[in-house]
């Protein structure tokens, strides 16, 4: 491109949406209205040069299936080493956890809340996120049943951790990108910014 030098970044950061299955276009329509980029990824190509990720919600069984058969657990554990900020949000929280992608360390409990009839709302007071609380809607939602000490509760919910984050990894049990509140993805972005401004920075 003419003009913009080599480490010029684009103006507005790319934030991948793990596309192999569940709710990953409302976090598409989310990241747009905070004036992101999306790229909806399949493959371990899609990974290349994004400045964020997205694990969305869904059934945990059938997306390790998927990143089984796509080969996609290293490289999406290799995106995290390199410090990219990823989002995991109800089965995204769960593949995040020590028994999955092993990017936190954290135990989740699936279905944590009951299997079928709690599907709920509750308000989450969220540490970090100035104002009310975040309204959540929980889905079959899990909760985090252990941590390390690397692990910083974020939010609680009847006394069960459901929001939390270590290092550039931001968990949540709940479904943020189904409601009004862009709060929790304006944080995201948040860190993705910061993220990209260092690794500009470092390439200086
Ligand atoms: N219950 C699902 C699971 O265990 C998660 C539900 C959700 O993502 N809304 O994978």
């Amino acid at each position: 491109m003419a003009g913009a030098g080599p480490s010029a970044p684009p103006a507005k950061p790319v934030v991948g949406v793990l596309a192999l299955q569940g709710g990953f276009e409302a976090h598409e329509r989310m990241l747009h209205r905070l004036g992101a980029r999306t790229r909806q990824v399949r493959v371990a190509g899609d990974l290349e040069g994004l400045d964020g990720l997205v694990v969305p919600g869904g059934e945990s069984t059938t997306m390790t299936l998927g990143i089984e058969r796509e080969g996609l657990a290293g490289p999406l554990r290799a995106l995290a080493r390199a410090g990219t900020p990823i989002l995991g949000s109800c089965a995204g929280l769960i593949m995040l956890d020590s028994e999955h992608l092993g990017l936190m360390d954290m135990r989740a409990e699936r279905n944590a809340f009951g299997r079928q009839i709690r599907s709920f709302e509750a308000d989450v007071a969220f540490r970090g996120i100035d104002g009310p609380p975040i309204r959540g809607i929980f889905i079959r939602a899990p909760w985090i049943a252990e941590h390390g000490p690397g692990v910083e509760i974020l939010g609680e919910v009847e006394g069960h951790p459901v929001a939390a984050r270590q290092g550039e990894m931001l968990a949540v049990a709940f479904h943020a990108e189904l409601s009004d509140d862009e709060r929790l993805h304006r944080l995201f972005l948040e860190s993705v910014e910061h993220a990209r401004a260092s690794a500009a920075s470092e390439r200086r």
